[in-house]
């Protein structure tokens, strides 16, 4: 299985990659005749910027990856119902003018110029380059927050990317392997086979109902004495799980569970994990096969290591104004001073005074309305060059913000749907506080979420047809 799904990985990289070896001959393209958007990211937030902006702009894309990666279908990844590349796209689909496959390590807003450094060269600092931007956009995400509990880089795998899920389906099936040699004792039988999650928001909750549906519905069949062996546990500080939803729809999830023997632990802390191990503050240590970590936000270091703006106590993102730019570190709520052409998007951003969730809905939603508002400035200046306002129109004082309100409103969410997989075809489904649907056609809603929101006509295609003929070991 590992081998082929490795290999899917590794042959969307490279397509992705060769492409890229083309392409960066028209990096002497870059030219100064039009204004030069420098988008940070090739996540969702990233993406839906870069989808649709006005050519009358120079889209550069910077990313240490050269995909976009469909993050709700990792969990199916991992567990085995999906292939990889189902998950990907690339970022040059997206016909950006100009693609890099690096990582900005700092940014100069003095200069208006960030500085790059290439996985590719092995992140050599004397191959350090800088890019110029006219506008710039942060959509660089956030990596998986580990409170600094002790071994929990080393011991616990992650679901943040699609090497992550190829790892984890590596390991399950490992697991049942080792499980399975006639030397294996019973007691570390049932350890291979106890499979552990750290964190009860969705990633936590649907990559448990996957590993479920995965070991019942496929694993069963290959290994069906080990089957009364397996058990999974979901831990959580909290008091419930899916504190996002309405406490009916949560409660369900933990019913559907239960039901389903996946056992729901709240209240739990977790103090360390070794190799094989969950140690708990209530229970103390807990032996398992696998851990699956997946407990909220942590900055990047490029976020974490921002000076001169403004950010939340909580968790470290960038605070927006209204029109999602940056604000200054010196900015007050009552008279707020931002950062010219610069704006931040997705999980490395909130909105001061509007916390919303960190969500790909949420992400994307923003990148497409600060596409749509990036396109009308675009229009607007192309205007004020055909005919200058006059004098008493425009006055030195005259700010970025002034311009933003003249060409639109400020961003505003719309939540559609929150949803959750909770496997054996049950879902749920959340449209505002007191409106859910739970079971069958919250399912239905899921999958027909996915569907449509997948990018490319291909995965549009593929991803259906996976669904129905899912097979573990590929
Ligand atoms: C397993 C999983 C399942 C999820 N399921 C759902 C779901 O069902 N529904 C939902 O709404 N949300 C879901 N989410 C949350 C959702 O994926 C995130 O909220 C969303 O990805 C945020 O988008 P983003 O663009 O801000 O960041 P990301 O999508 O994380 O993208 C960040 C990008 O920035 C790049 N980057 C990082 N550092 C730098 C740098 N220094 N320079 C340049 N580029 C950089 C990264 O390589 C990446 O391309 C899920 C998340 C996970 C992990």
């Amino acid at each position: 299985m590992s081998l082929v799904a490795t290999t899917c990985a590794r042959s969307a990289l490279r397509r992705v990659r060769l492409s890229g070896w083309k392409r960066s001959l028209s990096t002497i393209e870059l030219d100064d005749r039009r204004k030069r958007v420098v988008v940070l990211g090739a996540g969702w937030a990233a993406t839906s910027v870069l989808r649709g902006l006005s050519d009358k702009f120079q889209t550069v894309a910077i990313s240490p990856r050269a995909y976009f990666v469909f993050t709700p279908l990792l969990a199916s990844t991992s567990c085995g119902t999906l292939e990889p590349r189902t998950a990907l796209e690339s970022v040059r689909s997206l016909k950006p003018s100009e693609y890099f496959e690096a990582s900005v390590q700092s940014i100069d807003f003095e200069k208006k110029e960030v500085l790059c450094l290439s996985p590719l060269q092995g992140w050599d600092p004397s191959k350090a380059f800088s890019v110029k931007y006219d506008k710039l956009v942060i959509a660089v995400g956030a990596h998986t927050q580990t409170f600094n509990i002790p071994g929990v880089r080393e011991h616990a795998y992650f679901l943040k990317e699609t090497k992550d899920a190829i790892k984890i389906r590596k390991r399950i099936l490992g697991c049942f392997e080792e499980a399975s040699l006639p030397s294996t004792s019973e007691e570390r039988r049932r350890q291979l086979l106890h499979f552990c999650v750290v964190g009860g928001g969705p990633t936590g909750v649907e990559f448990s109902a996957e590993l479920h549906d995965l070991i019942h519905d496929d694993l069963s069949r290959h290994y069906p004495s080990l089957i009364p062996l397996v058990s999974i546990s979901l831990y959580d500080v909290a008091p419930r799980i899916l504190s996002m939803f309405d406490s009916v729809l949560a409660d369900y999830a933990a019913n559907h569970f239960a039901r389903q023997g996946i056992h729901v632990h709240t209240r739990r802390t977790v103090t360390r994990i070794d190799d094989g191990v969950v140690h708990l503050k209530e229970e103390g240590p807990v032996k398992c096969g696998m851990i699956v970590w997946s407990t909220g936000l942590d900055m990047t270091p490029l976020i974490k290591e921002l000076k001169g703006v403004k950010k939340d106590h909580k968790a470290g993102r960038i605070m927006t104004d209204g029109y999602l730019h940056l604000l200054d570190s010196a900015s007050e709520a009552e008279h707020p001073k931002v950062i010219p052409d610069v704006y931040a998007i997705g999980d490395c951003a909130v909105i001061e005074g509007d916390e919303l969730p960190s969500t790909a809905q949420v992400a994307s939603q923003q990148g497409a309305w600060l596409r749509r508002h990036l396109n009308r400035l675009a229009k607007y200046e192309a205007k004020a060059i055909a005919a200058p306002p006059k004098a008493q129109e425009t006055s030195a004082e005259t700010t970025a913000v002034d311009i933003d309100s003249k060409v639109g409103r400020g961003f505003r969410y719309h939540n559609i749907l929150t949803l959750a997989y909770l496997g054996s075809w049950n879902a749920i489904a959340q449209r505002s506080k007191g409106h859910g649907i739970r079971g069958r056609i919250a399912w239905f809603l899921w999958r027909g979420a996915y569907m449509t929101k997948t990018i490319s006509l291909r995965n549009k295609i593929r991803v259906p047809l996976l669904w129905l003929v899912r097979n573990p070991h590929k």
